[in-house]
């Protein structure tokens, strides 16, 4: 049996209970070393084996599950934040398919989450934006044409970019092309919850220095849109005169 495992944002203690007790139980963590916080390993068996990832193909990966198979052993795959962002997960699930051995995913804290938290932002404000675009600057892995920067900023929804620190100048570029103002509102949120988490606030604009001139060029994420800034609507939901199922209004 394989579990694949949302090791959360970073932050040790953000990996769900349900993550923390499969890795104490595991004989066999494969862990993305790029990313996941190596003092998760901590709560693993004396003599559990341990595989860093960033230095295997998913060929090794698949190869190192067989052989945990084959001797009855439990196998936690640990991903970065949760498995459905980026994760490479789909790859391993029809290998594992072919081979009918048997997973589960264990859902994490995403780090777009992680970062929200950071900054205490809500990224769907009434009357601001009600949708979140969570994509990437294309860079040796491509993007879909019809999901360019350019054509999603017309929406001047909120946006997070992963995996797009390095590309900034063509992001900002890209943005405003598409339709966001310039001065809107950006924060980069390097290691989001961990110890040495930093947050920069600047704008489209200044997106592009603020990042040179603070060195991020991993492991952060760029927040983008007004749900950024001071104005919004308050949600019907706690409004006094607003009526729903479960309370009733005064007007
Ligand atoms: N599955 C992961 C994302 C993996 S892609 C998740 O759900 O978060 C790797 C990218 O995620 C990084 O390049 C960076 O953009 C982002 N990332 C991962 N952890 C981060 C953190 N703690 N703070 C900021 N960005 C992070």
């Amino acid at each position: 049996m394989l579990y694949f495992v949302g090791a959360g944002p970073g932050a040790v203690d953000l990996i769900t209970i349900r993550g923390q007790k499969l890795l104490c139980k595991a004989d066999v963590v494969i862990y993305a070393g790029s990313l996941v916080n190596p003092e998760l390993l901590q709560y693993t068996k004396k003599n559990c084996k341990i595989y860093n990832s960033a230095h295997m193909t998913l060929e090794e990966v698949i190869d190192v599950v067989k052989i945990a198979e084959k001797e009855n052993k439990m196998t936690v795959r640990l991903h970065t934040g949760d498995a459905s962002i980026y994760g490479a997960i789909r790859e391993q699930i029809d290998m594992l398919n072919k081979l009918k051995i048997e997973y589960e995913v264990v859902p994490g804290v995403s780090s777009f989450c992680g970062a929200a938290a950071a900054l205490g932002a809500e990224y769907t404000l009434p009357s601001v934006s009600q949708s979140v675009i969570i994509t990437r600057m294309e860079g040796r892995t491509p993007v879909p044409e019809r999901e360019s920067i350019r054509s999603f900023a017309v929406h001047k929804s909120t946006m997070v970019l992963f995996l797009s620190s390095n590309l900034t100048d063509k992001l900002s570029a890209e943005l405003v092309a598409g339709g966001y103002e310039p001065e809107t509102p950006v924060a980069v949120v390097y290691k989001a919850t961990w110890p040495d988490e930093k947050i920069f606030k600047c704008t489209i604009e200044t997106l592009p220095q603020t990042m040179k001139k603070n060195n991020i060029n991993k492991t952060a994420l760029i927040l983008i849109g007004n749900f950024l800034g001071n104005d919004y609507n308050r949600s019907e939901l706690y409004n006094p005169n607003f009526t729903h199922e479960y309370r009733k209004g005064k007007m």
